[in-house]
């Protein structure tokens, strides 16, 4: 946003774990949105008429090249983001599996319906339910996944039979731009543009485009909601959360302390659904503060090029780092005290895995979303009390429960007002492209990524019916 605001026509893209400069991608003006928009629209009614067996080669085509990239897609993303390379590979590796799973299922999920209602209707007039993409699909998107998160949903809309521009981050915009470079190199039909900018630019896709999904803040979400209902355009979001873990003192604290662990640091915490608060049961409460507290303070944190020898990279950009420092900065001013971690750590914008105790809800690094390397941890006096506190958010995304007895794992799990909810585990439903995804409360609005409604939500139904005789 703030590029467009100064009037720039260039982006510079910086390594946030050198400040290096690792690339540059123009602005794309509002008009050339405008443009861009017109020309997707010319060639997507011969996109759809190929049907989804046709889109399916030009999918598997794009998968391959991204097996066949993947090394260089890594390099580009690191250069970006500053994550570890195993962090890094990631990124593509979900890629494949959207591309996969679409390419192969669009054709069911696209399939004709036809109702037989009991009503004489039915006896005169063959009904059929057919589903129609949106022409174009705009689609913006964060830095924290910069290829992940476009593929989970610019793959689905192209194989609905839209046509898609995407918007990704001005922060790690590179990525992107490597994306729609193999879908020329393969040789696809032009229905996939990427255009480069900040908020104006995004705000022009919302403007041209026939559907809009966002993945980001619930602030900017909102304000794109707004631009949306102003137009009449559909659209969904996927916003940001607040992730509570629950550890219920039958639990195996051991594998808890590791999982909330992993769950916490991914990324640096820059995940929507990282564990961004615990709540544990008092009898294990000390054994599983000890237990995590070690497991984060072994964590080794750097950004390196080749080996994977580091498991916590640097935060996106400055402004993060701002938001973590502060959130600790307040929590530990209101009597909170850090067991590891807590500060910046070397040059760039890392920030040292951090576990927050004696924390409550009236501090910002329990109330609010962080999207960093910290894990603020409560106790609780039971099950319902965990339950309770785990419900008091604005968020409602994702969260874990952890216990020795399955079933009151799932009985927990069916109280928590949450999109998702892994037992004994965190990120797994999202590992699965068959599985909805999508927040509840400020942390999504509309149809979820995963499976049917994936994909579906680019579609308009369109209800047709026939004589019979
Ligand atoms: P963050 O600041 O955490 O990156 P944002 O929600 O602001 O998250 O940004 C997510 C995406 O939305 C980015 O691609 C950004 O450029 C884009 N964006 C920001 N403001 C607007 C807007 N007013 N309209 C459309 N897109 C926007």
């Amino acid at each position: 946003m703030s590029e467009l605001d100064k009037d720039v026509a260039v982006i510079e893209v910086h390594s946030p774990a050198s400040g290096d400069l690792v690339g540059t991608v123009p602005v794309t003006t509002p008009d050339d949105v405008a443009a861009a928009v017109r020309e997707l629209r010319l060639y997507q009614p011969e996109w759809e008429a190929i049907g989804p067996a046709g889109r399916k080669q030009w999918l598997l085509k794009m998968q391959d090249w991204l097996i066949d990239n993947t090394e260089h897609l890594a390099a580009v993303l690191q250069s970006e983001t500053a994550k570890p390379r195993v962090d890094a590979i990631i990124d593509p590796a979900f890629a494949v599996d959207i591309l996969g799973y679409y390419a192969r299922r669009a054709g069911k999920f696209l399939a004709d319906e036809h109702p037989s209602p009991h009503s004489p209707l039915a006896r005169v007039k063959t009904l059929t339910v057919a589903y129609r993409p949106y022409p174009v699909v705009g689609v913006i998107t964060p830095w924290n996944f910069p290829l992940a998160m476009p593929a989970i949903d610019v793959f689905p809309a192209l194989a609905a039979g839209a046509a898609v521009i995407l918007k990704p981050s001005e922060v790690t915009p590179l990525s992107a731009v490597e994306l729609a470079r193999g879908w020329a190199e393969i040789g696809a039909p032009p229905v996939f543009k990427v255009v480069t900018g900040a908020g104006a630019t995004g705000a022009a896709v919302v403007e041209n485009a026939d559907y809009i999904q966002f993945t980001g803040s619930t602030a900017t979400g909102r304000k794109i909601a707004a631009a949306c209902v102003e137009r009449m355009v559909p659209y969904s979001l996927e916003l940001g959360g607040k992730d509570p873990a629950i550890v219920l003192a039958d639990a195996d604290v051991d594998r808890a302390a590791h999982g909330i662990a992993f769950g916490g640091m991914f990324n640096a915490g820059q995940v929507c659904i990282s564990v961004e608060r615990v709540y544990v049961e008092a009898p294990v409460y000390d054994e599983f503060v000890t237990k995590l507290t070690a497991a984060v303070a072994a964590l080794r944190q750097g950004a390196d090029d080749r080996e994977s020898k580091n498991d916590v990279g640097a935060l996106a950009n400055e402004n993060q780092a701002l938001i973590v420092q502060r959130h600790v900065d307040e929590a530990v001013a209101a009597g909170a005290r850090v067991t590891t971690g807590g500060k910046r750590t070397g040059v760039g914008t890392f920030f040292e895995p951090t576990v927050l105790v004696d924390v409550d809800h009236s501090m910002s690094c329990v109330a609010e979303e962080t999207f960093g390397p910290t894990l603020p941890v409560m106790k609780v006096a039971d099950e319902a009390e965990a339950i309770r506190m785990a419900n008091d958010s604005i968020y409602g995304l994702s969260a874990s429960v952890w216990t020795g007895d399955k079933a009151r794992g799932e009985r927990v799990a069916r109280q928590l007002n949450t999109g998702a909810v892994n037992i004994n585990d965190v990120f797994s439903n999202l590992f699965n492209p068959a599985m909805p995804m999508g927040g509840w409360g400020l942390s999504g609005v509309g149809a979820r990524w995963g499976g049917a409604s994936g994909l579906r939500k680019y579609c308009r139904a369109q209800a047709m019916t026939k004589p019979k005789l």
